[in-house]
């Protein structure tokens, strides 16, 4: 047995300190970043605030709402080539999706498939819920020889060793996150996780050493969260729940004592395994839960809310554009983040 001592840290451990800054207002704040990778020589631009690949947010609907902000989702891989095809001809803009694929031969081939239907589709996301698998890395490296030019976004993991390995194995962008997500029950049922806040500032030191990118995937509650990610050294920042409950998000609508809920669940739990293969496979026990979530109408809203905290978080600490966020942040750490006194009271959030 080995232990490590030191004190790893999550989002609600920390508050960013205020500091002097010379920004009049948070319209001065550039959220748009412009990045080239180690591997694909092809650069992106837009906000690297991204919906995650669930079912449940990483759908076509998510994505028309997102790239209207120049934001980026990554779409549910259980779309079919057909409803891809549909949904680029209805206006899903190519530049501001990724396509995600698992790691067997089926999903090499399927992502192929889908990656001939446009040429504009110029990201992947390579997502399995161990990236510690050493075969995941040969997985990277076959998609990296196959498509040269293609941005890969490949997780998850949580420590600087098997960052690094990414990047050498053909990830252009590291997508970082063990255990921390909304409806992910890994850390009770498996007892594995690594603090989300130490596991970004880990892996981007690595990542960047490497020219590459993180994504932080999972654990943002609320906009300040994602402030946090970035601060904390993050390029991309990836959100499931805060996505969920919306119009655009899917999941059945119900209702229940007069108000209105939509489920929400995550990708390896009972009800994520018996709509995609009937049933939970003998050797595995769910690693995720089914939740239902007020249903919350239209994105927009949560959309600006998140835009606006991330500006506001740029403004106190005296960021001109995202990209300086961590270079401008110092943490505090705390023992308590806010003051909830009203919580229950909330009139709306
Ligand atoms: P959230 O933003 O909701 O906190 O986290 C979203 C992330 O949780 C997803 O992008 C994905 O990495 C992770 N996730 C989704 N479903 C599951 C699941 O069933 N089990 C686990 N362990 N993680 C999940």
């Amino acid at each position: 047995m080995h232990i490590e001592d030191d004190l790893k840290l999550t989002f609600d451990d920390v508050l960013i300190r205020p500091k002097r800054s010379r920004l009049k207002s948070r319209a001065d704040v550039t959220l748009e970043r412009e990045f080239t990778f180690p591997h694909s020589d092809v650069t992106w631009s837009g906000i690297p605030v991204v919906a995650a690949n669930m079912d449940t947010t990483g759908t076509f609907a998510m994505a028309q709402a997102l790239q209207s902000h120049g934001m980026l989702t990554c779409l549910q891989k259980f779309y079919s080539v057909r409803e891809l095809e549909q949904a680029l001809d209805g206006g899903v803009d190519a530049h501001h999706v990724a396509v995600t694929a698992g790691s067997t031969d089926e999903s090499f081939a399927l992502l192929e498939r889908k990656l001939a239907v446009s040429s504009d589709l110029q990201m992947a996301c390579l997502d399995v819920a161990n990236g510690y698998r050493e075969e995941f890395l040969d997985f990277v490296t076959r998609v990296r020889e196959a498509f040269p030019q293609l941005i890969i976004i490949a997780g998850n993991v949580a420590t600087r060793e098997m960052t690094e390995a990414l990047v050498l194995a053909g990830a252009d962008v590291v997508k970082v996150g063990i255990g921390p997500g909304s409806v992910c029950t890994t850390r009770k049922v498996a007892g594995v996780g690594y603090p989300q806040l130490s596991a970004i500032s880990d892996c981007a030191d690595a990542a960047h050493g490497l020219g590459g990118h993180v994504m932080s995937d999972g654990g943002c509650a609320a906009p300040g969260d994602v402030a946090k990610a970035f601060g904390a050294g993050a390029d991309f920042v990836m959100l499931g729940g805060m996505l969920a409950g919306h119009d655009e998000s899917g999941g059945e609508l119900v209702e229940q004592d007069g108000r209105q809920f939509k489920s929400f669940y995550g990708m390896s739990s009972r009800k994520a395994m018996e709509t995609y293969f009937g049933e939970v496979a003998k050797h595995r026990a769910p690693e995720g839960k089914e939740v239902r979530v007020p249903y919350r109408g239209p994105i927009e809203p949560t959309l600006q809310a998140i835009l606006g905290g991330l500006r506001s978080a740029c403004s106190y600490v005296g960021a001109w554009r995202i990209k300086d966020l961590p270079k401008c942040t110092t943490f505090v750490r705390v023992t308590r983040t806010t003051n909830d006194v009203y919580k229950s009271f909330d009139v709306a959030d």
